[in-house]
């Protein structure tokens, strides 16, 4: 791969307009690995139009021509697996093992999506009136985009353009600035699979460039994964511009534990939860709520199994956690600690000044954990987005059920726990779109809703399966009459 990084417009690699440039950094030791362009209007101007060249045949390719090139896509992807990991690594900080995962849940995406020829179907009735017909049809909307962020470089692309191309749109990806290697060298790889040019484009860049996509009249529906803030701004805009959009934002999510659980299965799942990925994953649990007699059983456990965890380079296979993203990251996450302790928090173990022998360059934080977080302070109601665990404590479950429901987020809530009564109350009454029963990181499979609620996601239909499916079609509906009967004789 070359230093400095090219878009993917037409069928062609090309630079674009002249522009800014920004670097990538390692987030573990601080090398710079490439330089992405920062895109501008001209640039993806270009490609909009490319794709909106590319739409009138391939809507017209069947759905059945056009899910081989996944079935291809996906064979690709399970032989360069390993190529593509090391990248996401490099470029995010991630243990190598976990850009595996994310890369198979990726994968997962391209499955589903070959079974549009039946999801994209739509029904019919005869005889709505005497020899009248109805039918509703599907059809793909032109040309969509999504913009991604940088906490899966991979997985979260696959969430979309899968399922946009198998329903005949064509597609503009603009990933995360911050981690546009591993993407671009999928693209690479999918050259091979010889997509007719403008079906699928990638197009890299910061604001400017999702302001174009925002705003250009040929784009009909934008995808955004990333910050609430941003997802406010995209879903506000996109709307000014008569575009369809789906927006998956920040989030905040509470684990509930109950005396009864599992206290060994529940500390080591909460753990993974919220230290894995450096606790970058909008799935994580951030906060803890123990109930009752389970304060203190879990908050020895939990802190002996954050305390042990191996933090280092993710390409160390021995290694559990990374990095964080950036320097700017890392002292964000720092100052949130410090704040949680002025807010009357202890901290019962420090990730802080974390050294790593031979990785002085690099944005570590160890695993954190905060007990008696205030509920009413304002680092209970912040995204961390860094390996930090809030322990809060309440004497009921309904107590722990209002504790999350204060939270302006909804994207997942868990219960760890053997009661049915109390796991059913819980799927019952939890505010958030995704629930986990004594399950650490409630991750849809791909042919379920990826379900965030309040300000997790701004939308009606969210991403991956059906909805996904329903967000990139239109539904005409068809009524028929003929006059008279067929007669003729040949
Ligand atoms: P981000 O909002 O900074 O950036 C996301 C994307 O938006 C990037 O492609 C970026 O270039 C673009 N962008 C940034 N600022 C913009 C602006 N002002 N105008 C237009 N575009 C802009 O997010 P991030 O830091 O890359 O990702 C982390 C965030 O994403 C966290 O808040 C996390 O919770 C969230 N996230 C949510 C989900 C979910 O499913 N709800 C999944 C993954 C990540």
């Amino acid at each position: 791969m070359s230093n400095q990084l090219s878009n993917y417009v037409n069928g062609q690699w090309s630079r674009g307009a002249a522009g800014d440039f920004a670097d990538i950094i390692n987030p573990a030791n601080g090398e710079r690995l490439a330089e992405v362009p920062l895109g501008n209007g001209e640039t993806v101007t270009a490609v909009i139009e490319a794709a909106a060249a590319a739409f009138p045949d391939w809507r017209r390719t069947p759905p059945e021509e056009r899910i081989q090139y996944l079935f291809k896509l996906k064979q690709i992807l399970e032989d360069n697996i390993e190529g593509i990991a090391r990248l996401v690594t490099q470029e995010n900080g991630k243990t190598v093992a976990e850009a595996r995962a994310e890369i198979r849940r990726g994968i997962e995406n391209v499955e589903v999506a070959c079974g549009i020829p039946m999801m994209m179907q739509g029904y019919n009735l005869e005889d709505v009136a005497r020899g009248v017909d109805e039918f509703m049809i599907r059809q793909p909307l032109g040309v969509v985009a999504a913009i991604t962020p940088f906490n899966f470089p991979i997985m979260i692309p696959f969430w979309f353009f899968p399922y946009a191309i198998a329903c005949g749109n064509t597609f503009i990806l603009k990933p995360s600035e911050r981690v546009p290697l591993a993407i671009t060298h999928v693209f690479e790889l999918m050259e091979e699979l010889n997509l007719p040019p403008g079906v699928l484009n990638l197009v890299h860049g910061a604001k400017p460039a999702v302001d174009t996509l925002l705003e250009h009249k040929s784009v009909r529906a934008i995808s955004f994964v990333g910050s609430t803030p941003v997802a406010r701004y995209i879903y506000a805009r996109g709307a000014e511009f008569g575009k369809r959009v789906q927006c998956q934002g920040g989030a905040k999510n509470h684990a509930v534990v109950l005396p009864d659980a599992d206290m060994e299965m529940a500390t080591q799942i909460i753990s993974d939860s919220a230290f894995g990925c450096a606790g970058q994953r909008c799935l994580a649990v951030s906060v803890a709520v123990t109930v009752g007699e389970a304060q203190r059983t879990f908050r020895d456990a939990i802190t002996d199994a954050a305390g042990s965890l191996k933090v280092g380079y993710g390409l160390d296979e021995a290694m559990q956690m990374g990095p964080v993203i950036t320097p700017e990251s890392k002292s964000r996450v720092e100052n949130l600690i410090a704040q949680g302790e002025r807010e009357g928090a202890k901290v019962l173990l420090d990730g802080r000044a974390a050294k790593i022998p031979d990785f002085a360059g690099g944005n570590f934080i160890k695993p954190t954990i905060l007990d008696d977080v205030s509920p009413t302070g304002e680092l209970s109601d912040t995204e961390i987005f860094g390996p930090v665990l809030s322990l809060v404590h309440a004497a009921d479950v309904d107590e722990a059920i209002e504790i999350l429901s204060r939270s302006s987020y909804g994207n997942a809530a868990s219960i760890f726990t053997q009661s049915g009564a109390a796991a059913r109350k819980f799927r019952y009454e939890a505010d958030a779109g995704n629930i986990g029963i004594n399950i650490g990181v409630a991750a849809p499979m791909a042919y379920f809703p990826f379900s965030g609620w309040k300000d997790s996601f701004l939308g009606v239909l969210h991403g991956q399966g059906r909805d996904a499916v329903e967000f990139y079609t239109d539904k005409k509906v068809v009524i028929e009459r003929w006059f008279k009967e067929w007669t003729r004789k040949f």
